[in-house]
């Protein structure tokens, strides 16, 4: 069995690896995909210490530093249920998709998280031809053009008056009555000329000429009236879905799917510790993924130092 079993592979995962490899316990990291969300991206700006780099570099980078110690790496393996040990002390066991069984004295859960999609029609069509999730890694590729983003949550609004300095106009489109928000992003988007607010709109269409996105179609959810808006761009954002479906039935998550972690990173589960997007810890980055990796590995190792002898 291994002392740490971390499951994912993103920059949660490969820290908590390296961290604790480098106390000399037997580590395993079984990932779907190694590298995550950042495999990706593509211009990164804001990870500490290095101005500029690339996803696929920096997985490159991370799977690397891994493979400088004794880490056993199972890539393309898709966890599918965890059965937490019976007893304090005893072994988890993960399940994996195909049929093979880890078993481990510690979990550490990195499985992080995707966009959530507004699954309609010509969203995936458009994907990459003007339909976006990012407006840190796409917006400039919309200067002087019209975009709309979806949802008026705090990434929304945020998104749009990030894009109203970049692109010709944006429509920000909001499901509910009002715009969910802090009043303080609410009256910065207030006060900029370039951005209209629809709310009460379901968007029912993203719509094209089967190469471009032209535009999108919405329901007034007031006056049952549907509308078109003609853009070159839509950013949709309507949240992060952690990926702990899996999960449900072992540990505590919370309504929204996050795992809940302590401020050590421990779980619900004695022994079960969980790091990254995948959690309760707010904004969902690199270098905060990679500090919980850290912490968690840590704390997993704190808690086999203290198991008796066997
Ligand atoms: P992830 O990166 O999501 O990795 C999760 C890992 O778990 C993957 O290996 C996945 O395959 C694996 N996995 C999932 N389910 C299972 C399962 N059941 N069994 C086994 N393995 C599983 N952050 C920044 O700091 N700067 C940026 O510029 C930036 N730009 C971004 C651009 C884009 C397009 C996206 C999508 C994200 C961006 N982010 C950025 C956010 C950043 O990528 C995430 O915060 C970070 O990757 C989270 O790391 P993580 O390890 O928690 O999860």
């Amino acid at each position: 069995p291994f002392d740490v079993l971390v499951i994912g592979g993103g920059p949660a995962g490969a820290a908590s690896a390296i961290y604790a490899a480098r106390k000399g316990i037997r580590t395993g990291i079984a990932a779907e995909r190694f590298g995550g969300q950042v495999l990706d991206t593509m211009a990164i700006e804001n990870f500490i210490s290095i101005s500029h780099t690339e996803g696929p570099r920096l997985v490159a980078q991370l799977e690397q530093h891994v493979k400088d110690y004794d880490v056993d790496i199972m890539n393309l393996q898709r966890a599918e249920k965890l059965i937490p040990a019976r007893s304090e002390g005893g072994l988890h066991e993960v399940k994996l998709a195909g049929g093979a069984s880890l078993k481990a004295r510690t979990v550490i859960l990195s499985t992080g998280a995707r966009w959530r999609q507004m699954n309609v029609p010509g969203e995936n069509e458009y994907r990459n031809k003007g339909v976006t999730y990012c407006p840190h890694c796409d917006g400039p590729l919309f200067k002087g053009k019209r975009v709309a983003v979806i949802g008026g949550g705090n990434s929304g609004v945020e998104a749009a008056i990030d894009l109203a300095g970049i692109v010709a106009h944006v429509t920000l489109i909001e499901f509910d009555s009002d715009l969910r928000a802090d009043a303080v992003l609410q009256r910065k988007l207030a006060s900029l000329p370039n951005v209209k607010v629809i709310t009460s709109a379901l968007t029912t269409e993203v719509i094209g000429d089967g190469e471009k996105l032209s535009g999108l179609v919405y329901k007034d959810r007031n006056h049952d009236t549907v509308h078109e808006v003609a853009l070159e761009g839509i950013f949709v954002q309507i949240g992060l879905v952690p990926n702990t479906e899996w999960l449900r039935d072992s540990i505590a998550l919370t309504n929204r799917g996050e795992i809940e972690v302590d401020h050590r990173g421990e779980t619900s589960q004695r022994g079960i510790f969980a790091a990254g997007d995948c959690t309760t810890v707010p904004y969902k980055q690199i270098v905060i993924a990679m500090g919980e990796g850290s912490k968690a590995a840590l704390s997993a190792f704190d808690y086999l130092i203290r198991l008796p002898a066997a």
